[in-house]
């Protein structure tokens, strides 16, 4: 089994989405007589790559902590959406004319390419998202989740149909090594009391899919 990292590390200097709290990784000093190394970190609950939990978007929406775990992992469809672009938005024919692929599977992710954009101010303008549409329809595929490679899944509307929708939402996947089309993805979120968010650790595990397949 290969496991292959899907997260973008985060570094003080980690460029944010326009607004949000600026990450903060400092060296925090222990007043005891056993010298240890500690760190003090401030982070955005959607700093770097991260998920979306119902309350996001959603008052009184369930928030990551109330989430079952399970959600967060599963076999998942990579979909690359270049053809499917129409003003930086994923039109539904990528659902359509994927359907036999993506019947059964726990979650699609999106692959638009962007990920090679991180790190710089464009990573936040102008990016590839979701059709309302779209979003419409991956809630009747029965995922349980939806990732992209892009700073945000969609606009407000496309948000509040996904987690409403009981699908959790990744976004700021690193796919730039990914070329698998089907793998075994995770990526759990810190069980952070009341968060509508956080930062993961996201995976795909392939190879050996099959005997992976049989704890899913
Ligand atoms: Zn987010």
């Amino acid at each position: 089994m290969i496991v292959i990292d899907l997260s973008f590390s985060l570094t003080n200097e980690t460029e944010v989405y326009p607004g949000d709290p600026k990450i903060k990784i400092k060296k925090f000093t222990v007043k005891n007589e056993n010298p240890v190394n500690l760190t003090e970190i401030t982070l955005g609950s959607h700093s770097g790559t991260h998920v979306d939990a119902p309350n996001h978007f959603i008052e009184k929406g369930k928030t990551v902590d109330e989430i079952h775990i399970s959600k967060f992992f599963g076999e998942a469809i990579i979909l690359e959406t270049e053809k499917y672009l129409i003003d930086n938005k994923i039109s539904k024919k990528i659902i359509d004319e994927n359907s036999s692929v993506i019947n059964g599977a726990k979650g699609l992710i999106f692959k638009t390419g962007w990920s090679r954009k991180w790190g710089q101010k464009c990573f936040y303008q102008d990016f590839p998202q979701l059709d309302e549409e779209t979003a419409e329809k991956i809630v009747k595929t029965g995922v349980n989740f939806v990732g992209i490679d892009s700073p945000s899944i969609g606009s407000p509307e496309v948000h509040r149909t996904l987690l409403s929708g009981e699908v959790v939402i990744f976004e700021a996947l690193n796919l730039s090594n990914l070329t698998k089309r089907r793998i075994m993805f995770a990526a759990f979120p810190l069980p952070i009391s009341g968060a509508d968010g956080s930062p993961v650790r996201a995976v795909a595990l392939v190879n050996n899919l099959e005997k992976l397949k049989i704890f899913c």
